[in-house]
């Protein structure tokens, strides 16, 4: 099927930059937000990237430009029902994904295909609460979005091969390359990820190093880009306990379990570099 407009709920961290790398690949974007607030400070990050590209020379004034006029803000679901996909990345929490799924299924013509951002939640407990099981799928894109090559597509066991080829094609039109999983959480990469980030602050728990030495120790020791402690604060730390919780409670692994620091982080309101602190701080934002 070919599709011309997308649908994007929530302009956070991976909403913003979802929507941004869709009005730059030419489709036009409609993003929804709770308020319209919320989304012009998302938008103001979307701006500030494409600036970076342009600043770079790997993009022209005139094309980001023309990327920032397909894109529109709104607080009104209704808006999104000409829509051919709507990818949903909204915060990690089943009770507000599927109200959302159940107001837009009353929306959407049949035709629209329905993709959720969801790092950890089975796609297959979202598409249930719709009448549309089989054009519902996951897309995991990675943050931060319009950098990161990698778009993980998931297919419930409704899934149709029609849905998974259109998902697969939009995310390839996006410029990503595509991983395909099974609808169990974690889907590939968090499953791995995520134990490594939780032991990471569990060390820095037990005091057997610092965040620095911690975060050098993996970078030097074992050749990634940043440590584990950075990483947690450009996921999010509010967003990583989310989805610790919820392997936890599907695969009673101790592996899963949020330390005790994390969440007393969270509660403190320090979620990483979107609060302006985390295990770090950033003084811009603070
Ligand atoms: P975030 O907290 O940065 O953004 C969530 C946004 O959703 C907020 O701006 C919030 O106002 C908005 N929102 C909440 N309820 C809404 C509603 N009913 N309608 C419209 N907007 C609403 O979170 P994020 O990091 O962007 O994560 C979003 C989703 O993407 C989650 O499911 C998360 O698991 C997933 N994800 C996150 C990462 C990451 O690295 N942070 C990576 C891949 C996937």
């Amino acid at each position: 099927m070919a599709i011309k407009k997308v649908g994007i709920i929530g302009c956070g961290l991976m909403g913003s930059g979802i929507a941004q790398v869709a009005s730059q690949t030419g489709y036009d974007v409609m993003v929804r937000e709770v308020t319209m607030d919320l989304y012009e400070r998302g938008r103001k990050r979307i701006e500030g990237s494409l600036a970076k590209f342009v600043e770079k020379g790997k993009m022209t004034a005139p094309d980001r430009d023309a990327a920032l006029g397909r894109l529109k803000g709104t607080t009104s679901l209704a808006e999104l029902k000409d829509c051919d996909i709507i990818v949903e990345a909204i915060i990690e929490n089943m009770d507000e994904k599927t109200k959302i799924y159940r107001e837009l299924d009353a929306l959407c013509p049949p035709k629209t295909i329905f993709a959720s951002n969801t790092s950890s939640l089975p796609i297959g407990d979202m598409s249930a609460v719709t009448k549309r099981r089989d054009r519902f799928c996951g897309l995991h894109f990675f943050n931060p979005v319009p950098i990161m090559k990698l778009v993980e597509v998931v297919r419930s066991i409704d899934t149709s091969e029609e849905t998974y080829q259109a998902a697969k094609s939009f995310a390839e039109s996006l410029g990503k390359t595509v991983v395909t999983a099974k609808d169990t959480p974690g889907f590939v990469v968090n499953v791995l990820l995520v134990p490594y980030l939780l032991d990471a602050v569990r060390l820095l728990e037990r005091g057997v190093a610092s965040k620095e030495d911690i975060d050098q120790g993996m970078v030097l020791g074992c050749g990634h880009p940043m440590g584990p402690l950075t990483l947690l604060d450009y996921v999010g730390l509010d967003t990583t306990y989310y989805i610790a919780e919820i392997m936890f409670r599907e695969f009673k692994d101790h592996h899963y379990a949020a330390p005790p620091l994390l969440r007393r982080m969270v509660e403190a309101g320090y979620h990483g570099r979107k609060s302006g602190r985390g295990f770090y701080v950033y003084e811009a934002k603070a």
